[in-house]
């Protein structure tokens, strides 16, 4: 462990307030508390700079696979940093985003074969687009050109550059951005707990897809794809999709000639209990975006992956001007692809996917405690990715007011408890480590239930 320094933390601190803006963060709330600085990570652990540790709930925002500091892409890292750290893919080649390539071709979804990389999930999210786009102006000389436009779900959220906006659907978001964006069209999200039809779960006929069909039935001549995180919408709640939603999705895209946009970003390499969502349902999309766990946590790589049948239409002579112009300074980056291929080789060699079954099961049945608290209006699961839904009256359903901001204080209740979560208003996440032990994930849980206890009754939970 490092030596305590407590002039330098203190000088952190104030530099932290002084020059750092923090992503998705309201500043004048931040600043007023003291920052927790981390200095460390191991295995499943968070370590402050004071030495306190603390259970990572949301693998550094939905990233990590194998642990923090795993020796194992410590090493992938070294070695391919001794080689070379950055070399440009404009035009050139390297060794690891070769070899990355083919992984990925070999391990999604079949006919997907063609990998564009990028950095972050909403860069490869906002590449899926201009490729969808540009597909349609070229294919076929030009007979499809007005296929321009995009379909999302209400509750969407694929990223925060404008592109990747302008298919979001989250107000609190993007709202303010509007006028900034492109028009596109918009479904409801199938969110059972609050059904955007009128529906209860037992007469649900699906109403939702009805709505989906009939806006492509009535416009598939403009639209170019429909874009969709498979599964659980992450971002706006964890909201899981009721099953076979996804595959009806896929279907109707093949029936109104739409391409199919899966955003693997969050729930990608293992997080729903199979290497990508899409398996579920044996869906194969025609683009499918992933980040995030690629490189376990890492470093940032992004990756957007397409069949032979868009690609082919970007192929011609230089002058006729099919290119794909688009690429980022660090695309194909050779530390990020080593490590991704490292963090590739892991899942296989440990067997991460055979190894959360047991895992999925513990919290299904851990959860199912959580029916006692009675401000826990609803609570959703698919895998590792758990949300819960808090609420001031659970009959009604009816949320908190914002200015209780009871999600953020019961996150900092479970951090007083050793636990590090982080709320999507009044939805608390938990994405644990997909390598995290039985023994942590049930620490998880009891803190979890704890704080929730102790923030919404005045008191804490039992077994304390
Ligand atoms: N798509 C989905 C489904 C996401 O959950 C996220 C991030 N939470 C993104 C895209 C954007 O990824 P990034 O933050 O790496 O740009």
């Amino acid at each position: 462990m490092n030596k305590y320094d407590s002039q330098l933390h203190q000088q952190l601190i104030d530099w932290d307030k002084q020059y750092v803006w923090h992503p998705f963060t309201a500043m004048l709330d931040y600043n007023r508390c003291e920052p927790l600085i981390i200095e460390q990570g191991e295995g499943s652990y968070l370590i402050d700079m004071e030495g306190n540790r603390y259970l990572d709930g949301i693998s550094s925002l939905w990233v990590n696979v194998h642990g923090h500091c795993r020796p194992e892409l410590n090493a992938a890292l070294i070695e391919q940093i001794n080689q070379i750290a950055h070399s440009t893919l404009l035009g050139l080649a390297n060794v690891p985003s070769i070899k990355l390539a083919k992984k990925l071709v070999e391990i999604t979804p079949p006919g997907l074969h063609k990998v564009f990389y990028s950095d972050a999930g909403a860069t490869a999210v906002e590449i899926a687009l201009k490729i969808a786009f540009q597909y349609w102006q070229q294919k076929d000389a030009g007979q499809y050109r007005q296929k321009t436009k995009f379909i999302s779900l209400v509750e969407a959220y694929h990223g925060d550059t404008i592109g990747s906006v302008s298919v979001g659907g989250m107000d609190l978001y993007h709202q303010i951005f509007r006028p900034l964006l492109f028009n596109g069209f918009y479904a409801p999200t199938p969110y059972c707990y609050r059904c955007p039809c009128g529906q209860s779960q037992d007469n649900c006929a699906r109403e939702c897809l009805q709505h989906l069909e009939k806006v492509m039935e009535e416009h598939h001549q403009e639209i170019a794809a429909m874009i969709i995180e498979p599964l659980v919408q992450g971002a706006a709640g964890m909201i899981v999709a009721p099953s076979g939603y996804l595959r009806r999705v896929r279907e109707l895209c093949d029936k109104y000639q739409i391409l199919i946009i899966a955003d693997e970003v969050a729930v990608g390499f293992g997080r729903t209990g199979r290497l990508f969502a899409c398996e579920h349902e044996q869906v194969a999309p025609d683009l499918m975006c992933v980040a995030k766990g690629i490189t376990g946590g890492y470093l940032p790589l992004a990756a957007t992956l397409t069949t032979d049948e868009v690609y082919n239409a970007f192929l011609g002579e230089p002058w006729e001007n099919k290119t794909f112009f688009h690429g980022h300074t660090y695309t194909g980056n050779p530390l990020g692809c080593a490590v991704a291929l490292a963090n590739l080789n892991l899942i296989e060699k440990n067997d991460l996917i055979g190894s959360l079954q047991p895992k999925v099961a513990l919290l299904e049945e851990g959860l199912t405690k959580f029916h006692e608290l009675v401000h826990v209006g609803d609570i959703r699961q698919k895998g590792l990715m758990v949300g819960l839904e808090l609420v001031q009256d659970r009959e009604t359903r009816q949320p908190y007011s914002p200015q209780e901001r009871i999600g953020h204080r019961v996150i900092l209740e479970a951090r007083r408890r050793g636990l590090i979560l982080r709320p999507l208003g009044d939805v608390l996440v938990l994405m644990p480590i997909l390598s995290m032990s039985l023994d942590e994930l049930e620490q998880v849980l009891s803190i979890t239930y704890a704080s929730i206890k102790q923030v919404t009754e005045g008191r804490p939970g039992s077994g304390e």
